[in-house]
């Protein structure tokens, strides 16, 4: 998640998310429905494989598959909802209150310096998956912007995602 116009940089930055944007891994029946909806599937499928890394009563946290940094969690409702308006007031207020936390941990793990949050809604704003909300949480570093054109296409994510989720939930308090 980037502040103004994407430029060709950001796509440089992102390897993982070539896959996505190529659509190679999208489900015949698409996102769209709970069946093909990786956040509906994402907090039931098994534990080893899963990146999810908190899990409450309305709410999660799963690793981003295709983040932009390390550490990048979305925050997401168990229910198939796409619009914010759409929560209920438990959901919004456990939305929240997993933001916090998802701060916390990643500022107490990796030191982040900043952070972006926030949610697309729709397409047009840039939702990949449209039709589950998901709030990101992006955690920044001074320089992370900055010194990755000189590396060009070889953005490091320098954590795999399995260790990156261990990481985080073992840090992840207990509700
Ligand atoms: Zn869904």
């Amino acid at each position: 998640m980037t502040v103004g116009i994407p430029d060709g940089l950001e796509r440089l930055w992102t390897p993982h998310r070539m896959t996505y944007i190529s659509g190679a891994d999208r489900p015949a029946e698409g996102y769209e429905t709970p069946t093909g909806c990786p956040f509906c599937l994402a907090p039931e499928r098994h534990l080893a494989d899963s990146l999810v890394v908190a899990r409450g009563e309305r709410v999660y946290a799963v690793l981003n598959l295709y983040p932009y940094n390390p550490g990048h969690l979305l925050i997401c409702p168990y229910r198939h909802v796409p619009d914010y308006a759409d929560l209920d007031p438990a959901e919004t207020a456990e939305l929240g209150a997993l933001t916090q936390t998802a701060m916390r941990v990643i500022r107490q793990v990796s030191q982040a310096h900043g952070f972006n949050i926030g949610m697309n809604q729709g397409p047009v704003a840039g939702a990949g998956i449209a039709a589950h909300l998901h709030q990101h949480v992006v955690p920044r570093w001074g320089g992370d912007a900055n010194f990755m054109p000189v590396i060009g296409q070889t953005k490091v994510l320098p954590q795999l995602l399995a260790d990156t989720r261990d990481l985080l939930a073992g840090a992840w308090p207990a509700a």
